[in-house]
């Protein structure tokens, strides 16, 4: 991530928060195998996150968009399908965010970061705020090297500024539970306070 060329870009856009908290959020869920089991350790800890859920994902799942909800975390849209807005036409990327599955969810996350800036000003001027991250959690990787990420997470929780982190519940998160668990220790150790994207005050 270029911070300033994505403030430059997309100039309304969340990349780094404005306070020194850690910002916990999830994309591609949500997912019978995974979903629960993120909300348990969530549980466990106390902390509230941003799920960026795919429309077609809460079509087949609405029990698990609706538990999410009654444990108090943020509902936002990763839009319908999983498109990444570089070869699509600005219509259909904007229809794939304008669509009924994501309808009241002020917050959305273009997949892969990939979204042109005319898209871009298309999604803000239908009032959806766009998050990016500071970093994006490897545990979609099957060849991971899991110290070495270990090792990255403990640094940026040890920097003293705000982060927005990404971890994966959908059928990709392979390492999320052992890496959330990792990032929730060490953020403890170091008493970092979460926070939680609502699309109010960032
Ligand atoms: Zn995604």
């Amino acid at each position: 991530m270029w911070p300033l060329i994505f403030r430059i870009l997309y100039p309304s856009s969340v990349v780094y928060p404005c306070d020194s908290r850690l910002y916990l959020t999830f994309d591609d869920g949500p997912s019978p195998e995974l979903t629960p089991k993120v909300l348990d350790v969530l549980k466990g800890a106390g902390v509230k996150a941003t799920f960026f859920f795919q429309g077609e994902q809460m079509e087949r799942y609405p029990e698990l968009v609706k538990l999410v909800a009654d444990e108090g975390h943020v509902i936002a849209f990763h839009g319908y399908r999983h498109l990444s807005g570089l070869f699509t036409s600005r219509s259909i990327y904007i229809e794939n965010f304008i669509h009924k599955t994501g309808e009241g969810l002020g917050l959305v996350r273009p997949p892969y970061g990939r979204i042109r800036p005319d898209q871009y000003r298309e999604l803000s001027r239908c009032g959806k705020k766009v998050v990016f991250w500071t970093y994006l959690i490897r545990d979609f990787k099957m060849q991971l090297d899991l110290e070495r990420e270990k090792r990255r997470i403990s640094e940026l929780v040890n920097r003293d500024r705000g982060q927005v982190f990404v971890f994966h519940d959908g059928n990709s998160g392979i390492h999320t539970l052992n890496l959330l668990n990792y990032l929730l220790t060490v953020s403890g150790r170091r008493n970092r306070a979460f926070g939680v994207l609502t699309g109010e005050s960032e």
